[in-house]
């Protein structure tokens, strides 16, 4: 008879401890929310139990791009405390929780004319943005003129652009 495999024995383990054991909490769903409420209760002392049907990460959090972002699109919205709690949770990782998972990405945000959020209210906005994150963001936005840009993303289209962001 063929022994069991690491993993079979393992789930065997759990399934056993989850039917005779007494745990303090039980989480459903191995996804990045889960994971994160089992860690944080067994982090304050916790025994903490958690149930998945598929495998870690196989929902939505397998599709995520990763970033740990600072949520300037909810500015849009006018939702301020949850970019200035973002970017709070954002420096935390970096800093604190995840700096050998977590480093910084610079995005180039270029504007056309007739783009549908205009250059002002753009500036405004990351100006906001910085604001909101007490000015310890990765680093300041930085506006840049179209030779700028150009320099930056070469592949970009000409016509039409007035400049951009960083
Ligand atoms: C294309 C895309 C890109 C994204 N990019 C980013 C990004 O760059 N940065 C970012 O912060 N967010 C991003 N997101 C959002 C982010 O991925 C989700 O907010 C996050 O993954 C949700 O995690 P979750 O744990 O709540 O859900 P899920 O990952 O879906 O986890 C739920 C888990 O529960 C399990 N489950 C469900 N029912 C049961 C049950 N009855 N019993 C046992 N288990 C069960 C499922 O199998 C699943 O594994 C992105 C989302 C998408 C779709």
């Amino acid at each position: 008879m063929p022994l069991p495999d690491h993993a079979s024995v393992v789930r065997r383990d759990a399934c056993h401890a989850l039917a005779h054991e007494r745990f303090d909490v039980l989480v459903i769903g191995g996804g990045i929310t889960g994971c994160g409420v089992a860690r944080e209760a067994a982090l304050r002392g916790l025994r903490v139990a958690l149930v998945e049907r598929d495998d870690f990460a196989a929902g939505t959090s397998s599709r995520s791009s990763r970033l740990i972002h600072g949520g300037v699109r909810y500015l849009e919205h006018g939702h301020l405390h949850l970019v200035f709690e973002a970017s709070r949770e954002r420096r935390l990782q970096l800093q604190t929780l995840a700096p050998h998972l977590v480093r910084p990405l610079a995005f180039t945000w270029p504007v056309y004319r007739g783009a549908r959020v205009p250059r002002w209210k753009l500036r405004a906005g990351l100006a906001l943005y910085d604001a909101l994150a007490l000015f310890r963001n990765v680093g300041r936005h930085a506006s840049l003129s179209v030779a700028e840009l150009r320099d930056a993303e070469p592949e970009l289209a000409p016509d039409a652009l007035l400049g951009g962001f960083r």
